[in-house]
């Protein structure tokens, strides 16, 4: 990273303030696991200057100098993070400057994308020696907010939450599933745990227990959770003074999403018992694909009824929202296939445009619902 990352940087902040900054897409590539070694498995993705991800079947230096000349196998992203990638680098590059818009009042969000296995999890929550991005970008939090507040008061709060087959789960209470609900901030789960964090300390080990809540599958003793879609979502609240030092509170929400694993549902085991379910994370997951194709595209209507899934993200994609999109990869031969599919979604979801924008801190944050009103809006703000 080094020298050339802050040049990198200005350059994305500059390109992300303002209406239609486009989604940041990483990917982040794993270390070769000890079982695909043993099962002869080669590595079959390349990753070159910290962006270019090359995706061969044999990766010497010589196949990747022929491969460089092929089209149609090669990806760029805004940045792509070779399997030595420390946590620490992964979260900088990233979620540290969404967490920064956080704490300008703004909303952001975080999702990992890929096949089950493909490290999704590790990359989101991490293990007690190498915590991910979801504990990093709460204890950043919690050091900038001390920092900034002017008068020592300031809430964090945390929801976890689960959808599974189409059903909301309570991570940190599980329990009745529960209702979601359109009010004038959005979307709401009815009834949801808000956690009142006052540490960092305790987030890994509540969040790691309720990781253990999110639902496994009967049939996979050993692949939990590659059908739910984990959100954590934290909110932060703290005062400061303007500039005629005047108190105004400012609120900002980060989601951080684990999504179930992107492999079809008809390749995995079980097909006829599963159907239902396997159904339904296609619903899901489809209609994810659904919503980006029609932002992309600029259609007036995104279809973010089709599923729950949607309905929690739909502030997180096409609303007033940072959003950065991170597809983990494995390197193995034997995942060419979904890795081949994650790099094409992921070489998708790069041209969607959400609308980012710094709200003025006297504002009412009432953001209308319809398309047109937005842009009014967003014009109204720009000129001021
Ligand atoms: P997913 O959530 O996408 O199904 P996991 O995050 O559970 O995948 O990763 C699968 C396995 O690979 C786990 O044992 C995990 O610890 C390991 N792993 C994933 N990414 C990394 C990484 N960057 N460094 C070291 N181990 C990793
Ligand atoms: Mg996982």
């Amino acid at each position: 990273l080094g020298a050339t990352k802050n040049g990198q940087e200005l350059e994305r902040i500059s390109e992300n303030s303002g209406v239609g900054s486009r989604i940041l897409v990483f990917v982040r590539l794993r270390p070769m696991a000890k079982k695909e070694k043993e099962a002869g498995s080669r590595c079959c993705v390349r990753i070159v200057n910290r962006r270019d991800v090359y995706l061969t079947e044999f990766a010497t230096e010589n196949d990747y100098l022929r491969l460089k000349r092929l089209r149609g196998r090669h990806f760029t992203f805004d940045a792509s993070f070779p399997d030595s990638t420390t946590q620490q680098e992964v979260y900088s590059t990233t979620t540290a400057e969404l967490v920064e818009a956080v704490l300008q009042g703004r909303n952001g969000s975080v999702f990992c994308y890929g096949a089950t296995g493909a490290g999704k999890t590790y990359t989101m929550l991490g293990t007690m020696e190498n915590p991910g991005v979801m504990v990093l970008a709460i204890k950043d939090l919690f050091a900038k907010i001390r920092q900034r507040s002017c008068d020592g008061n300031h809430v964090v709060h945390l929801s976890y939450l689960e959808v599974y087959n189409e059903t909301v789960r309570d991570l940190l209470s599980p329990g009745r599933p529960l209702v979601l609900r359109e009010d004038k901030q959005g979307i709401v789960a009815a009834g949801l745990t808000q956690y009142r964090a006052y540490s960092t300390d305790e987030v890994m080990a509540l969040l790691q227990k309720g990781n253990q809540n999110r639902t496994t599958e009967p049939t996979r003793v050993n692949e939990t959770s590659s059908r739910s879609h984990a959100i954590l979502q934290v909110v932060a609240e703290y005062r400061v003074k303007d500039a005629a030092m005047n108190i105004v509170n400012r609120v900002g929400k980060l989601s951080l999403i684990d999504l179930a694993g992107s492999e079809r549902a008809l390749a995995t085991d079980q097909r006829t018992l599963r159907s239902l379910e396997g159904a339904n994370i296609n619903r899901s997951l489809l209609a994810l694909s659904s919503c980006i194709n029609a932002l992309v595209e600029g259609k007036k209507h995104i279809p973010y009824r089709n599923s729950k899934l949607t309905q929690l993200l739909k502030d997180s994609l096409g609303g007033v929202c940072n959003t950065v999109m991170i597809a983990n990869i494995s390197p193995s031969n034997f995942s060419f296939g979904e890795t081949q599919n994650t790099l094409h979604w992921a070489d998708r979801a790069k041209e969607i445009r959400t609308k980012a924008f710094q709200p003025n801190e006297e504002q009412l944050l009432e953001v209308p619902e319809s398309e047109a009103d937005q842009a009014k809006l967003l014009l109204e703000l720009q000129k001021e």
